[in-house]
């Protein structure tokens, strides 16, 4: 029978084993990549007699066309009750009331961490000489930063007023002519961040965290970061964790948490990716860490995420592409993305079997070569298949 998933006392999330999981089909190509995704995880799931109770809510496109809005209340009430949902890409409905279908739903349900692993699959066309290196887990603060939306454009007179108070209060001197944006970074926003990073580094066998931040020249926000980073690390995790400071680069068997800046990490992590496990990091420098990775290993396509707040144990799993309107309907991208992200919430629900067989029949079916296009062209040999029959040569090898 049906059942939701709760967060038990202990903050723990209580999986039934027939799980109720509202999910956002998607707009443009989210008709072809959504029914595929399902029938994998579907058939993953059954092998261990475990089932999904997909319930479809609506958002974006079809939410507008159906209901006249394009966030229905209904939808975001599903994923508050029923704590764990996964989502297609949504188009940004151009003067709909809202920056971003996908800010919304995170600011809603303050999903304060962007989780966003990448790893190599075996056999994915990479531009680099060793993608499989490249194992990392990214925790991109998802709710400030330039992000926070706090921007004023230049010539305007609220520009002007501000301009003005700086140069009275703090004697800044700012050009006339300049736009201004106020980039928040907050202790409880770091501290929360952090937490969540050494905690998923302790309970998933990984064994550093590096704090990403550009604190040499951003003192206050990028350098507050680093140093909350730190606090937690000393505060809650001294059992566990112990900084470079304190242990000179030997952590023994505790977690080593350390720090980079943020342009010598996207150095680093093309020549040294080995030494980089579990990533903590801002907003901005966790956009571009997880685009400048996810192309390292050949995934920009197929890279999976989820945005999550660990304490209230809400998440949403969800496509990080876009929803490629000119292929909609053609049954033909990748709908990797997706489905890994699928992976990734059985990960987060505890089903660790399912989720790992359908890594490995993924793998096995891009090693036969059978491929959607946009990989086909990058392969020798491939054989190029639809959406959906990628889908079913998955479903063969798990
Ligand atoms: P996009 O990711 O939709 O497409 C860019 C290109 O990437 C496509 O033309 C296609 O060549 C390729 N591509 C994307 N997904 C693919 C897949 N699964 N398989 C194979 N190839 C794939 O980016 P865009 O064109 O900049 O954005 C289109 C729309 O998507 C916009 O409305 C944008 O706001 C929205 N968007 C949504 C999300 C989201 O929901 N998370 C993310 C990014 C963009």
């Amino acid at each position: 029978m049906a059942e939701k998933i709760v967060m038990n006392a202990g903050g723990a999330l209580e999986v039934p084993d027939d799980p109720i999981v509202p999910y956002i089909e998607g707009d443009g190509i989210g008709v072809d990549i959504w029914p595929a995704a399902q029938h994998v995880l579907d058939a993953a799931a059954a092998r261990y007699d475990k089932h999904v109770s997909w319930q479809e809510v609506l958002a974006g496109e079809k939410a507008f066309r159906e209901t006249g809005s394009w966030l229905p209340d209904e939808t975001i009430a599903a994923f508050r009750e029923y704590l764990i949902g996964i989502k297609g890409p949504l188009t940004t409905p151009v003067g709909g009331g809202f920056r971003s279908l996908n800010v919304a739903v995170r600011q809603i349900l303050d999903l304060y961490v962007c989780l966003r692993p990448v790893r190599w699959f075996a056999g994915v066309p990479s531009p680099v000489r060793h993608p499989e290196k490249v194992d990392m887990v990214i925790f991109r603060e998802n709710t400030e930063d330039v992000y926070a939306g706090f921007e004023l454009a230049a010539g305007t007179p609220e520009a002007k007023r501000l301009i003005d108070f700086l140069h009275d209060e703090h004697g800044w001197d700012i050009r006339a002519d300049s736009a201004i944006g106020i980039k928040p970074i907050s202790e409880t926003g770091s501290k929360r961040l952090v937490r969540a990073a050494i905690s998923y580094a302790v309970s998933h066998g990984r064994r550093s965290v590096t704090l990403v931040h550009k604190g040499n020249i951003q003192k206050f926000t990028e350098g507050g970061f680093r140093n909350w980073g730190y606090e937690v690390a000393r505060d809650e995790f001294a059992d566990v964790a112990v900084s470079w400071d304190e242990c000179g680069g030997d952590p023994g068997d505790k977690i080593l948490v350390k720090d980079a800046i943020a342009d010598i990490t996207l150095q680093q992590v093309l020549t040294r990716p080995d030494e980089f496990d579990v990533i903590a990091t801002m907003n901005l420098n966790g956009d571009y860490l997880s685009d400048a990775l996810a192309a390292q290993v050949g995934g920009i396509g197929i890279a999976p995420g989820a945005n999550i707040n660990y304490v209230t144990g809400h998440g949403v799993f969800e496509a990080t592409h876009g929803t490629a309107p000119k292929y909609a309907g053609q049954d033909k991208v990748n709908p990797g993305s997706l489905l890994l992200s699928g992976v990734l919430m059985f990960e987060h629900l505890g089903w660790a079997e399912p989720a790992a067989d359908i890594v490995r029949a993924l793998e096995a079916t891009i090693a036969d070569k059978i491929v959607t296009y946009d990989f086909a062209r990058l392969m020798d040999g491939a054989r190029e298949v639809r959406c959906s029959e990628f889908a079913d040569a998955i479903v063969e090898r798990l």
